[in-house]
């Protein structure tokens, strides 16, 4: 079963509730999301296997950890997932990054629907680690997809990581994707009836490239 881990640390909730501020500027809110990202990918990488090398310092040899393994893809979904993109990058500079391009509609009846225009991944990705970063998980449907697309490609490790989590977008990527683990800042109460986040942080896109 999927497990859902709610990083409490009190930077990572100090920076989100600046993020939560509508008078926080884009200039702000994209700092403090990648901060966010690299403080979260912390934690995400907690489980990753390390191996034992020998290694010569400037004064003697010792027998170190290193990671075993650093076939690691991050996979941000367009837009708003490029702006947790660089913190992670800064944590793992090994990592290479694979775009997937959704976007949401939402036609006159308030139906909300996900177009799918853009699938571009590194070749290693069905023997890699992947992490999929998105700031929202609002219905899920776009990270239902996103697992959806990588499973075809033939991964199986993934992680998902989000900044504010609806419980509607939770449920939904678990019952889809029981073998995926979840790392969120923060639970909000619900989605409107636009299915934005309740109280969340608005549109991130829109936040963090200034398109309000
Ligand atoms: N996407 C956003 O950017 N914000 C929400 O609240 C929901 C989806």
């Amino acid at each position: 079963m999927s497990e859902v881990h709610v990083i409490d640390h009190p930077l990572v909730q100090h920076k989100l509730t600046m993020m939560r501020d509508k008078n926080t500027s884009s200039r702000d809110f994209r700092q403090l999301l990648e901060e966010m990202a690299m403080l979260m990918g912390y934690e995400v990488t907690r489980t990753l296997q390390t191996q034992t090398v020998t290694v010569e310092t400037p004064v003697g040899t010792g027998r170190f950890e290193t990671l075993a393994n650093t076939d690691v893809v991050i996979v941000p979904i367009l837009r708003a997932g490029i702006g947790m993109q660089r913190g992670l990058q800064m944590l793992m500079p090994f990592a290479h990054v694979g775009y997937l391009g959704m976007y949401r509609t939402e036609d006159e009846e308030g139906n909300i629907g996900l177009v799918q225009y853009y699938c571009k991944m590194p070749s290693e990705i069905a023997s890699a680690k992947a992490i999929v970063v998105d700031p929202m998980l609002a219905t899920g449907s776009s990270a239902v997809a996103a697992i959806n697309r990588l499973k075809d490609l033939g991964c199986t490790d993934i992680t998902l990581m989000n900044v504010v989590a609806a419980p509607e977008g939770i449920a939904v990527v678990q019952a889809a994707h029981d073998d995926v683990d979840l790392y969120v800042a923060a639970i909000d109460e619900k989605l409107n009836e636009h299915a934005y986040i309740v109280p969340g942080l608005g549109d991130a896109g829109d936040r963090i490239f200034g398109t309000i």
